[in-house]
């Protein structure tokens, strides 16, 4: 059944017009900053004008600002930034009213983005909207060293490939068409990981995708026990879920290759992808990418800032000026990078803005806050809930060697990064629950 799917999938997603539109994205990432503004101009012309005339959501908005066609073509920018920041809770109840109504665009599929709480975000998506994101996400691979738009991959993600009670293997499911293994990540336990390794050492996968997470989990096995595997993948791509440095190096040590981080949201935001400089690059010809501080005014260079997204690549439910609710980190100083893209950085995708911490003294702990595992001994994972302002909940799952100075060295590293009145409880789980859609949330605040 994955398989009539994956065949329907497949030839909706790779068609004629995906390989125009991979094309054009190889050429369009190594343009000059120049050229590359003068393309995002051009696209932001065309998604306008199209809400213009085609979604009622924003044609009441227009005619309210009283902004003619003639304003979108002459000064795109101008008028983005009088149009409302579209919230999360609005763009769920007006979503109807929202899409683009243009007959030449009928839905070709419809998405649901979970959120952490209540019924799904309906999202509709049309033929070339679903080609161009597709060239895209290939696009990143490309540039990350991959000749062939299919090599060999194991994905994990949170779709529930195997039904959650399964005991024995498989615990994947594969795609032929797109080679693609459906590694689950729910089944990812000491007694299950020896049956991956022997499953990843027969399929030699090329590129491993998806949840750093999981491929944490499986790494720290590797790791600990110092297995050899019998392949090496080109490079690993890792998406959905923040991810922490420390992952990060685990990660490539397990095995022998780069992680390189990428960032999009379902709901079909513009990208962010990490070059083979290890720099983070605004796609912009995805997207445009507003960077702003609580007010919505632009924030300051070196400061952690909300993402505001204008999408190309979904033209069917139009995102425009999309409080995404993830936070970046913006460079101090600005940056630039030798891998032949010209396309401005940012210096880290901080994550889900609900994920930062609060401190004693009320500053903001972003993705830092999971350095309290660092130099930590005898874990094997760990997440950290702040549940009160004073309040620190450290869930563990440990090795049979933890004891009463591991304990303390942890509460002691909670008191150093949040401050001395912290009060931390150490919880020791068989297993830390996974959040919605079966990520791994390192850091929750719970209040
Ligand atoms: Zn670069």
């Amino acid at each position: 059944m994955l398989n009539t799917k994956a065949l329907s999938n497949y030839n909706r997603r790779y068609n004629k017009d995906f390989k125009k539109y991979f094309k054009n994205f190889k050429c369009t990432w190594t343009l000059s900053l120049e050229e590359i503004k003068e393309y995002q101009k051009k696209q932001l012309i065309d998604l306008l004008l199209e809400c213009f005339t085609f979604s009622e959501w924003y044609k009441e908005i227009f005619h309210h600002l009283k902004i003619n066609e003639d304003d979108i073509k002459n000064n795109p920018y101008e008028v983005l930034k009088k149009l409302p920041i579209l919230q999360k809770t609005v763009r769920k109840s007006e979503v109807e009213s929202i899409i683009n109504k243009n007959p030449e665009r009928q839905t070709a599929a419809v998405g649901y983005t979970s959120g952490t709480s209540g019924s799904p975000t309906k999202n509709y998506m049309d033929k070339e909207s679903i080609n161009i994101s597709f060239a895209l996400w290939k696009r990143f691979h490309h540039v990350i060293g991959f000749n062939s738009i299919h090599p060999k991959t194991v994905r994990f993600s949170g779709n529930i490939v195997i039904p959650v009670k399964t005991k024995k293997p498989p615990f994947w499911l594969y795609n032929i068409f797109e080679k693609q293994l459906y590694m689950s990540t729910y089944h990812l336990t000491d007694e299950n990981i020896p049956k991956y390794i022997e499953k990843l050492n027969n399929f030699k996968p090329k590129l491993l995708d998806g949840y750093p997470s999981a491929m944490f989990t499986l790494a720290n096995y590797i790791n600990q026990k110092k297995i050899d595997l019998k392949f090496s993948p080109i490079a690993i791509a890792t998406t959905s879920e923040t991810l922490y440095d420390e992952q990060r190096i685990a990660i490539e040590k397990a095995f022998n290759c780069r992680v390189y981080n990428q960032y999009a949201s379902s709901e079909g935001s513009p990208f962010i992808t990490e070059c083979i400089n290890g720099n983070l690059h605004l796609n912009l010809d995805s997207g445009v990418f507003e960077l702003l501080d609580e007010n919505y005014n632009p924030a300051l260079p070196g400061s952690v800032a909300k993402l505001v997204v204008t999408s190309f690549r979904n033209m069917k439910t139009p995102l425009i000026r999309y409080d995404i609710k993830d936070s970046v980190l913006i460079p101090k100083f600005p940056k630039s990078c030798n891998c032949g893209c010209q396309m401005p950085m940012v210096e880290k995708i901080v994550g889900r803005e609900d994920d930062l911490l609060i401190a004693n003294n009320d500053s903001y702990i972003g993705m830092s806050a999971y350095k309290v595992f660092k130099y930590a001994k005898h874990l094997k994972n760990g997440q950290i809930v702040q549940k009160s302002k004073y309040l620190f909940v450290i869930n563990i799952e440990i090795t049979d060697d933890f004891n009463e100075s591991d304990k303390e060295f942890l509460e002691e590293k909670v008191k150093s990064s949040f401050g001395e009145n912290s009060k931390v409880e150490i919880v020791v789980l068989d297993k830390i629950p996974l959040g919605a859609n079966g990520k791994f949330k390192a850091v929750i605040r719970d209040f």
